[in-house]
Parts: C-alpha cells; structure tokens; sequence
C-alpha cells in the first residue's frame, strides 16, 4: 500500500479539485471540477466518490467552489472549511465544520489537518497539510506570497503540491490589462514559478523530495516553462516534479 496517492483532477483558474490518499483516508480539496469529471477521473482507478472521509476547500472563489452542490449531493462525508466559504457552500447540503485556523483537528486517530491562512485575494484563503501515520501531504495554492509562517506548516513534508501560477515576463508580456496582471503580481495575487521554485529549494534543502506544481496559468505559463523553471533552480535529478494538468486524470502514488 502506498503512503501517500493523488489524482490532480483539475487545477488551475478553470477549476480545482484534488483526490488524494494519506494512509487510510481518502479525501478531496476544493470542489471547482464538475460531479461527472471528477467521477470519472476516480472510476478510471477503481476509486469512488463513496469511499471519501472528507472534503477540504481552501476558499471560495468560483474556480474552488462551483461544483459545491452537485457533488455534495454524492456524497457522505463531511466538508472541512473555514468560515469566509460558507455562503458561497450554502447550497452544498452536507455537514460543515468550521476547521479554527493553526489548530490540529484530528479526524480519525490516524487522520489529522491542520488548516493554515494563505494571503490572497479572497477574504480568507487557506492551506492544508494533512498527516496520517507517517505520511504528511501539503497543499497550498491561491497564494500571493510565500512567508515564513506558511513555509513552517509544509515543511516536512512528504509530497507538497504548491502553486506555479505564473512565469512573470509572460504575464507581463501577456493578454491580461494592466490592472489585472497588478493584482496576481501582489503579496494577495497568485504564487509565481519564480517564487515556486525557491519555495522548492528551500524545501529539498529541509528534506522534502516530491512536488506537483499546481494552479497553472493557462495564459502566463506553461507546463514545460514552470517544470524548467523550478528543475534549473535545483539543478538535482533526484527531486520528483510533476506539473498539475488543467484537465487530468493521473494515478500518482508514493
Ligand atoms: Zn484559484
Ligand atoms: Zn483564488
């Protein structure tokens, strides 16, 4: 059995949502990719929308959120959030826990999260990092600058999916209005490959070996420029990179 699975089903501002495994317990991160998609993609490895523990969401922009009420009406579990989400939830029928920022909430014995602040543009958005045994997952995206606080809950960890939204000289080069691309260049805008990349340095330095570079930009980066982006930084063969598709259905086990 692997420590650690995920199925990056959709990421990036079309929408967002993560399937993955710590140890035991199956769960789900934001709610921005259609019932039937998200479905299929789980179908496609025998997995199911039945046999989820939890679903966290990080905030409630549209592209984490919009398909809230088609698939809480699927499921059994619990939603895990913060206060700032419930209104744009108000639809999901299903339970609510307000998760209490940097506090330790503990779902099963072997099942904890710790939910944390991210700065962006959205009252309150938030990051997770999720422990089960041994195995610690980490995900922060929608995140306008990295700091230290933010740094400290995802090291450690054993796979971090973290935000590469934008290659700078492409967005400033790009289609977006001015006003726009000021607002995902700013400490609550979006987290760029550039600043992924030392986030990511850092992170080997301390130990950590796995990541998926989340949240592209379908306009201001790609796939290729974010991977190369972060590899040149590293300069380290060992390190394991994948970059999140908008659309996918990818079994990544650990
Ligand atoms: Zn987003
Ligand atoms: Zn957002």
């Amino acid at each position: 059995m692997h420590n650690i699975s995920i199925i990056p089903i959709g990421s990036g501002s079309t929408g967002n949502c993560f399937y993955a495994e710590t140890g035991k317990h199956a769960f789900l991160i934001d709610m921005g990719i259609g019932y039937r998609r998200v479905k299929e993609a789980l179908a496609r490895h025998q997995k199911s929308l039945d046999n989820i523990d939890a679903i966290f969401v990080t905030h409630g922009h549209y592209d984490h959120v919009k398909a809230a009420s088609a698939i809480a009406n699927h499921v059994t579990c619990k939603l895990y959030t913060n206060e700032s989400v419930l209104y744009p939830l108000r639809n999901a029928k299903c339970e609510k826990v307000i998760l209490e920022k940097d506090e330790p909430y503990v779902l099963a014995e072997d099942f904890t999260v710790k939910m944390f602040g991210v700065p962006h543009d959205y009252a309150y958005t938030c990051g997770f990092s999720f422990t089960s045994n041994d195995a610690k997952l980490s995900y922060v995206t929608d995140c306008g600058k990295m700091n230290k606080k933010i740094y400290n809950e995802i090291k450690g960890s054993d796979v971090v999916i973290i935000e590469a939204n934008h290659d700078v000289e492409m967005l400033k080069s790009g289609p977006y209005p001015l006003q726009l691309q000021k607002r995902i260049l700013s400490a609550h805008g979006h987290l760029s490959n550039d600043d992924c990349a030392q986030t990511i340095l850092k992170l080997k330095e301390d130990g950590c070996s796995k990541f998926l570079l989340a949240h592209l930009s379908k306009h201001n980066n790609t796939p290729e420029v974010a991977l190369e982006t972060v590899r040149s930084l590293l300069n380290d063969d060992t390190i394991f990179l994948y970059a999140c598709p908008e659309a996918g259905d990818d079994l990544l086990e650990f």
